[in-house]
């Protein structure tokens, strides 16, 4: 393999770091307050991303983005992930990101027209409503949504939680079953739903760590003889899976991604507190345990920076590289947690308060380990896949 074939996009991500650095990060105070003031701060620095010419970096110009592929977007993301507001001022947040990535991939001219244009454009928002309270979020296939085709319309009969950013969402992507005789993975189909559809309600879901306020929120959803026309299918009938596993596998390392600038960011407060700080008649620095934090970090997020740009080079040469993408998930949400956990740890009463990020990014880290499977289901699908492979009398390997 080429050093080339790594390369950074150096110049974009010099603008990146530095529109972080100085436009960003230093009113992430503000940002935090999700008022009107931080709204509007939100709006303006969305305008000064975009004449940048670094608006929507996760898809390419085709769909209205400034992408140039997953390996370019991970360099970018980890920049942008340095603060939740990031992907929200750069046009790239969750969940609209994957809802945008498969509008492009599996929408039609009328649907790209109609939701894919505004959502990228950041004129509207949308939220993907897959989990539902009374079943298993890891084994999807126990859905229990129903839509049954009435005439040119689906009607829609079910309940959902935590459909991220609905509150405030102009529509959703509903995952809904409409052949329950089907085989497992062929029942569901993914349904266009306008938010202010007769029948829809929406009500936050209060999470610890999250104020909730529009994009912040994680709703409860309920669906009660909802209407939509039957061109509202988003692919082929009974394709949901097929598309859901292109949205999450892509959202999965969009996660990671910004991850890597959570857990960068976290090194850089332990290490410079590390210095700073005196116990005992010495630096912590000077303390063998916070020296060993310290080397241990550093190797456990270069292993997932390499990791991450591995699956999204994959990904950008047509792989689905799932093994690669279910390793990073667990891996990196573990990094992610012990990493922060150990910033906090040096920083002493102090990591718990508001006067630096890490608390509020431990409790947001903390829901990583769940979010889009949790950990036990991504290494179920690592082993059950490297065994697979094994038992055929092959073996895996990096490639
Ligand atoms: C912050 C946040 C945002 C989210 N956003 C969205 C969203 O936008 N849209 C959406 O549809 N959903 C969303 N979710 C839901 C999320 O995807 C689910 O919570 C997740 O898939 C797990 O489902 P569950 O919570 O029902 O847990 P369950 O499936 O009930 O699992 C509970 C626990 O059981 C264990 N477990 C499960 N399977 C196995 C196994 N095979 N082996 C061993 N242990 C196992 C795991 O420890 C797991 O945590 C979000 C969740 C969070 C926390």
């Amino acid at each position: 393999m080429t050093a080339t074939a790594w390369a950074p996009p150096t110049e974009r991500l010099e603008q990146v770091r530095a529109f972080m650095a100085e436009r960003v990060l230093p009113n992430e105070d503000v940002l935090d307050r999700e008022d009107d003031e931080a709204d509007a701060l939100v709006a303006k620095l969305r305008d000064e991303v975009r004449e940048a010419g670094l608006w929507a970096p996760h898809v390419p110009p085709e769909a209205g983005g400034t992408g140039t592929g997953f390996l370019d977007y991970a360099y970018l993301n980890e920049q942008i992930g340095r603060t939740v507001w990031g992907q929200l001022v750069f046009g790239c947040q969750a969940p609209d990101a994957g809802n945008a990535e498969i509008l492009h991939l599996y929408g039609r001219e009328d649907q790209k027209e109609r939701w894919l244009q505004p959502l990228v454009a950041g004129e509207i928002r949308s939220f993907f409503s897959m989990t539902e309270p009374e079943v298993p979020g890891s084994d999807p296939t126990t859905l229990r949504t129903r839509a049954v085709r009435d005439g040119d319309e689906w009607v829609i009969d079910g309940h959902k939680w935590f459909s991220s950013g609905a509150e405030g969402a102009a529509f959703g992507i509903v995952m809904a079953v409409t052949d329950p005789d089907a085989h497992p993975h062929s029942r569901a189909t993914q349904i266009l739903v306008p938010a202010d559809s007769p029948g829809l309600r929406i009500e936050p879901v209060p999470v610890s760590g999250h104020r909730g306020r529009g994009w912040t929120t994680h709703c409860e959803v309920w669906y009660s003889g909802v209407r939509v026309p039957a061109a509202n299918v988003l692919g082929e009938r009974g394709d949901g899976f097929r598309i859901a596993q292109k949205r999450l596998g892509p959202g999965r390392i969009h996660h990671v991604m910004r991850w890597l600038g959570q857990m960068q960011r976290a090194f850089e407060l332990m290490c410079s507190y590390a210095l700073e700080r005196e116990a005992f008649g010495g630096r912590l620095a000077d303390k063998q345990t916070v020296q060993n934090w310290i080397a241990d970090s550093a190797a456990e997020i270069q292993a997932c920076r390499f990791m991450t740009l591995d699956a999204a080079r994959k990904i950008d040469a047509g792989d689905e590289a799932r093994v690669e993408i279910s390793l990073i998930k667990f891996y990196a949400a573990r990094v992610l947690n012990e990493v922060i956990d150990r910033a906090v740890q040096v920083h002493g009463a102090l990591g718990l308060t508001d006067r630096t990020p890490l608390a509020t990014m431990l409790t947001h880290a903390r829901a990583g380990r769940i979010y889009d499977g949790p950990d036990e289901v991504h290494r179920m699908v690592v082993s059950r896949r490297i065994l697979k492979t094994f038992a055929a009398g092959g073996a895996w390997r990096f490639s």
